[in-house]
């Protein structure tokens, strides 16, 4: 009960607030009395009194969303992206022959700053709410997509796609690629290229294969289907556990993780149940979800 008015009042305090930050962020002065009054209650955009008073609204916007959404404390916020990406190579044992002239391949990105990547795989169950929590909370995530399993509702991850998400390939058919030859792997690769240029206007750069299995000719395939990185995954979120790939059994700076679009018949939780158990972990642990396109 008093759970549930908590979580009324911050639905509540987060209409007013987006209400109130979107008023504020509008350029062109209308005549309501309304977004004048945030404005000089701001100072002039751009000054430092603005971009106080912006923190504190995002911030409260944060507070309430968090609030509104069950999660037990506050994300903390990824740092502004890098002016240049740091240069990936394939991790130590990853490698195929010839690797240093294919798409690295690698579990963290080499970053120093506490942030790791959250990636959700396949595509299988379309939950509207994870669209709305990860755009009230303003989690970034990216999307790695197989066809087959998104064909019966394209516009949802057109959706996904237009609230800021990139949307990457994970093959036609989500085969095990190392029991394919060259050509095959190739038009599952190519093939997804196509599909998703075609459903949502861009050849994704990223490529991850099914289950992490790969080998020379995966990476070829892939470079000649024009992927630049194959990220694979640290650790990996469940709605009541991690799984992790290291020993230590812990984050690191740039660390990926790995989870999937999934509903209550595949796990024992919804996909906001999901996000809820990796974000106490991720924010418990001190880092912030940054954006994988920002640095690969
Ligand atoms: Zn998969």
């Amino acid at each position: 009960m008093k759970r549930r008015r908590t979580a009324a009042a911050a639905a509540a305090l987060l209409a007013a607030l987006a209400t109130s930050a979107c008023t504020a962020g509008d350029g062109a002065g209308g005549g309501a009395p309304g977004p004048q009054a945030a404005r000089r209650q701001a100072g002039p955009p751009g000054s430092p009194v603005d971009r106080a008073e912006r923190a504190r609204r995002t911030q409260a916007l944060r507070a309430a969303a968090a609030a509104k959404w069950g999660l037990d404390r506050v994300p903390l916020v990824a740092p502004p992206p890098p002016a240049a990406k740091p240069e990936l190579t394939t991790r130590a044992g990853f490698e195929v022959a010839g690797h240093d002239t294919l798409p690295p391949v690698f579990t963290t990105v080499p970053v120093t700053e506490r942030v790791v990547f959250l990636t959700i795989d396949d595509g299988r169950e379309k939950d509207p709410e994870l669209l709305r929590m990860m755009s009230e909370l303003q989690i970034p995530y990216s999307s790695f997509l197989s066809d087959y399993l998104i064909s019966d509702d394209y516009p949802y991850f057109q959706e996904m796609r237009d609230r800021g998400t990139a949307l990457h390939n994970h093959t036609l058919n989500h085969r095990y690629m190392p029991g394919l030859d060259y050509a095959a792997q190739k038009r599952e690769i190519c093939g997804q290229q196509d599909r998703l240029a075609r459903r949502y206007g861009q050849r994704p750069p990223l490529f991850r294969p099914p289950y992490g299995n790969y080998n020379q000719d995966t990476l070829r395939a892939a470079k000649a289907c024009g992927i630049k990185a194959v990220p694979l995954w640290a650790a990996e979120a469940f709605p009541d556990r991690m799984e992790w790939r290291e020993w230590d059994r812990d984050l690191h700076p740039g660390d990926i993780i790995l989870t999937h679009f999934r509903g209550t018949d595949e796990w024992d939780g919804t996909m906001p149940d999901m996000i809820r158990q990796v974000m106490r972990t991720v924010t418990e642990k001190g880092y912030a979800v940054a954006r994988l396109e920002d640095y690969v």
